[in-house]
């Protein structure tokens, strides 16, 4: 794409979409929720589906014209059902967090108990933080993972479900590198007459590809996001039981959302079609294998990784007993101006701040995508142990840098 026409009209936009593309053939994305989706899902994105109103759902819209519409949003339906086997979907949602809206306001009542896992250790700001709207409507008490091992604590889980009676119990995470035993957490949240809510936002490609379990038909609902390890663009999706499909879908639209954004959901049926070629479980299983290489590699440099480990996508680095005096904060500069570019990041039981915390998060979804293989990302791992090693020095930037730069070319994204 060349953004010539835009560039007819917005001058300053097609430069900074130019840029932006650059950007991202010409860096290593390493933020763990990110990845890049096929020229075939830009494409649906950016059709003219951006005009269409389509309130409702296929078959049962508020206004004419929906044909195609309709079939977008079915064939989105039906491929998402396929891939996770899921009962009822609804691909409306915005977003992830959006996703997430639409099962609190489909069985919650304004004041009712949420049981998440906090913010700092791994869970999400849509599961009840005080900034976001879930933490102001419904009371919000947190579960943490074990500070010792890093994994969640099933036992303690329960414990606390026990003693709090909660209606709904949330698991899945934005930080979490290990396996999550979601029947264990529904055993937990029938015990104490809850629901469940599984938010697998990072992990929906995983878990559609058969290398994570899966929680859905395990879980009361399942929520994820569209653009994290499956690649189908911007946007979020719920899946659920034939029986709250009512609930979510009322949820959704009218409850939270007005339109559905219809070129989104193009996307994301041309993104769930990609997923369910055979190659795509090749892409999930690499994707893994990535994440295992570089967090070995980076013990190997005398890192600490939380959990000692990974089995998904993703590797959380606690700075503090390899650099105490080194924040994350810094290794994500050093690394950006290198041109890696992941993000800073809190570790179970932080003793510095939110912003600016003591580890630093890194995911492979992105770089497998462009085709790493395990050698790539261990030599990407000693290239990051370099900046941890001296996260202000211009010299070491310069060579990471210079090896990024060839790396990127040996691995070419967008034309
Ligand atoms: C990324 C993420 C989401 C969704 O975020 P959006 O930016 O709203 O799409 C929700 N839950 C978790 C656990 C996440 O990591």
């Amino acid at each position: 794409m060349t953004y010539d026409r835009v560039r007819e009209v917005d001058q300053a936009i097609a430069d900074a979409l130019v840029g932006e593309r650059a950007r991202q053939n010409d860096t290593l994305a390493m933020i763990a929720s990110e990845n890049h989706v096929s020229e075939a899902v830009m494409e649906a994105q950016s059709s003219e589906l951006t005009n269409k109103y389509a309130e409702g759902y296929p078959g049962e819209r508020y206004y004419g014209g929906c044909e195609f519409a309709d079939e977008v949003e079915q064939l989105a339906i039906d491929r998402a059902r396929e891939l996770w086997g899921a009962d009822h979907v609804n691909v409306q949602p915005h977003s992830g967090s959006q996703a997430n809206m639409g099962v609190y306001l489909g069985v919650l009542e304004p004041g009712d108990k949420i049981l998440s896992l906090d913010l700092t250790h791994g869970g999400h700001l849509s599961h009840g933080h005080p900034a976001n709207f879930a933490g102001q409507v419904y009371e919000v008490e947190q579960y943490e993972v074990d500070a010792e091992t890093g994994y969640v604590d099933y036992e303690g889980l329960a414990e606390q479900a026990e003693a709090y009676d909660p209606d709904i119990i949330v698991s899945g995470y934005s930080a979490y590198p290990r396996e999550v035993d979601f029947e264990r957490i529904q055993e937990t949240a029938d015990a104490v007459g809850a629901y469940h809510l599984a938010d697998i936002a990072h992990i929906t490609g995983l878990v559609a590809a058969g290398v994570h379990e899966s929680p859905v038909g395990v879980a009361d609902f399942v929520t994820g996001s569209t653009h994290k390890t499956i690649r189908a663009g911007r946007g979020g999706i719920i899946m659920c039981d034939e029986e709250y499909a009512d609930d979510i879908d009322n949820a959704v639209f009218p409850g939270s959302q007005g339109g559905p954004l219809m070129h989104n959901v193009a996307g994301k049926a041309v993104g769930f079609g990609e997923a369910l070629e055979p190659e795509f479980e090749e892409y999930a299983a690499q994707t893994v294998a990535n994440a295992k290489a570089l967090g070995e590699r980076l013990k190997e440099h005398g890192l600490d990784l939380v959990s000692d480990g990974t089995d998904n996508h993703l590797v959380l680095v606690d700075l503090r007993p390899s650099h105490p005096d080194t924040t994350g904060k810094a290794v994500e500069e050093g690394l950006e101006a290198a041109g890696v570019v992941l993000n800073a990041n809190t570790v179970p039981g932080e003793t510095r701040s939110a912003f600016n915390p003591s580890g630093i998060r890194a995911g492979t979804p992105a770089l497998t995508t462009r085709g790493f293989d395990e050698d790539d990302c261990r030599e990407v791992a000693d290239l990051i142990y370099q900046v941890v090693e001296a996260p202000g020095d211009d010299d070491v930037v310069a060579e990471v840098s210079e090896r990024v730069d060839e790396l990127a070319d040996e691995y070419p994204l967008y034309e």
